[in-house]
């Protein structure tokens, strides 16, 4: 493995040609003696419902007929908020998320900004996990946040600062972050340069520079982008005690493992070099830390059938070690440059056909427990990629279609949550759905309507008793894992309506858990409480303590 790179050796990229290009794009325009057009042009749109390219594109060309010139989506944004502060029209925070025409990035109430780190070698050897020298490994070059990062030299700097303005431009108010880091197996690079990663990455959440990482956090503690969840991605065999304490101190709440099968066989012919039991290891430990713990797994893996694979999927949840809170559900999809392809073309491998996909995927996602959350079906790998299989990137959206036909219930929480959806507490129910697993006992609480849409959630982790804890400092300490509240993205004192995140759920929720820990003879709770949220928490009589935030919680 190579372990020879510095933080010398760190490309750093310069603004760029695509940069350039992207600021040309968004320069101003003038709305001086057009004023009444535009708020014409905002209207129109504005009646568009929902407003799909093709309606904006012939909006557009009615306008550009009549005087004005072409507008990309950030140029109507910053019209519309030119014309809201020369007092020409109302701002409404809901027409700019809805100017913005993408609004689902932003919907669970936190902007996601994803960075790649760059291209290193991973420990690793599965044999269904594409190679790219220009990419980190798994990544392929043409994927679209692929190449975001190599376009920034994978500088975190560049990618999240970019990101950020970015997002802002079109209207995604990105005050909340949420720091996705992908690439390879996150644990097999230098400490050095992961610590030199994240602290670039907070310094972009920043606009300000810091020497050390501790005073860019605290920095982002009270910053204009305040990071709200820190992921990352390593496998099962990188995690101990020393990697718990490490990852903390990173600032890390999220943790994504490849678990890929729970069968020994199936993980031992595709190489994936750990078995069955480093997944459970790795989940306590992470677990009892208060990690959240995001899942892979995947179907039509080399051996696996669709009967095999549908009862290995059940086993996620039947076996208690392992219960992921979150999960990517990857059939398996065949491309050139993975050592996978030798054995399609020497006959030994074959990929589903688009119907048995379905049908794994409909099978998989009925089993899915409600109080798991399904990021993810179908890797966006470019469809042109696939040799053989399945090709549909939307093949979610179809499994979906035909679970809805044949009346078979999902329940995963991505399914249930409320989006742009206008709800009143009078219209919620606090519920708690509990199950164990080999090293605690889980509580999900979880406001919801009547047909059981989501508007916010709390993940309450109590260890038992008789478990030894790898972290002495958190024994007698319930655990706050997640909390979570639906409703667009909105910028500290924008104003909104009946939007779970301004309706005090997430304090309900924290009184909630403090009450049933305090009731299960708890003398502590602690948060995983990501940098940004530390003021949140504070609110809440919970103070830094060591890489955690505590709070007493006895009579
Ligand atoms: S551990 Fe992950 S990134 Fe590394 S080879 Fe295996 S699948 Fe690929």
């Amino acid at each position: 493995m190579d372990t020879t790179h510095t933080r010398e050796s760190i490309p750093v990229v310069k603004r760029d040609e695509y940069d350039a290009a992207w600021q040309a794009k968004r320069e101003a325009v003038s709305i001086e003696g057009q004023e009444t057009l535009y708020v014409e042009l905002i209207t129109a749109l504005e009646r568009k419902r929902p407003l799909s390219g093709q309606k904006y594109n012939r909006t557009m060309r009615k306008f550009v007929k009549r005087g004005l010139p072409w507008l990309n989506k950030s140029q109507v944004i910053d019209v519309y908020e030119r014309l809201c502060a020369a007092g020409l029209m109302t701002f409404d925070p809901d027409l700019r998320i809805h100017l913005q025409m993408k609004p689902t990035r932003s919907q669970a109430g936190v902007t996601v900004v994803t960075v790649l780190t760059k291209p290193y070698p991973c420990p690793g050897k599965c044999i269904f996990c594409p190679t790219d020298v220009r990419m980190p490994k798994s990544y392929l070059h043409d994927e679209p946040g692929a190449q975001r990062a190599e376009r920034h030299g994978f500088d975190p700097y560049e990618q999240t600062a970019v990101r950020i303005r970015a997002l802002e431009q079109i209207g995604h108010p990105a005050e909340k972050i949420e720091l996705l880091i992908l690439g390879g197996t996150w644990s097999s690079y230098t400490r050095d340069y992961q610590e030199w990663f994240v602290k670039r990455c907070f310094d972009a959440m920043n606009d300000e520079e810091s020497t050390t990482l501790l005073e860019a956090q605290e920095k982002n503690a009270v910053g204009p982008h305040r990071n709200v969840g820190l992921v990352v991605e390593t496998r099962q065999d990188r995690i101990d005690v020393d990697e718990l304490r490490w990852l903390r101190y990173l600032g890390v709440t999220k943790v994504q493992v490849g678990i890929q099968s729970m069968d020994d066989h199936i993980l031992a012919i595709n190489a994936r070099g750990h078995d069955v039991q480093a997944t459970r290891d790795a989940f306590r430990l992470l677990r009892l830390a208060g990690f959240k713990i995001h899942g892979h797994w995947m179907a039509n893996l080399l051996g696996a059938t669709v009967e095999s694979d549908v009862e290995d999927y059940g086993r996620l949840w039947s076996d208690i070690a392992i219960r992921p809170d979150e999960l990517k559900l990857y059939p398996c999809m065949l491309v050139k440059n993975a050592e996978l392809h030798d054995y399609w073309l020497r006959g030994e491998y074959t990929p589903y056909t688009e119907d048995e996909v379905k049908y794994v995927l409909m099978a998989c996602m009925t089993q899915t427990p409600r109080w798991v959350r399904l990021n993810r079906v179908i890797r966006d790998f470019p469809t042109t990629n696939v040799v053989e299989g399945n090709k549909k990137a939307n093949m979610r959206q179809i499994a979906q279609r035909a679970m809805e036909k044949e009346g078979l219930r999902q329940q995963d929480i991505r399914y249930r949550e409320i989006r742009r959806e206008q709800v009143t507490l009078a219209d919620l129910e606090l519920r708690v759905d509990s199950y164990q697993t080999d090293a605690t006992t889980e509580h999900f609480l979880s406001f919801e309507t009547a047909d059981e849409r989501i508007a916010g959630f709390l993940r309450l982790s109590l260890p038992n008793c008789d478990t030894r804890h790898p972290l002495p400092e958190l024994e007698d300490h319930a655990m706050i894992r997640e909390v979570h509240v639906y409703g667009p993205a909105l910028n500290l004192g924008d104003d909104s309506q009946g939007e779970a995140q301004h309706m005090g759920l997430g304090t309900k929720l924290v009184l909630q858990a403090k009450a049933m820990a305090r009731a299960a003879g708890y003398g502590h709770i602690a948060v995983i409480s990501a940098i940004g949220t530390r003021n949140y928490y504070t609110k809440h009589g919970f103070q830094l303590n060591g890489l955690y935030m505590t709070c007493p919680i006895s009579d």
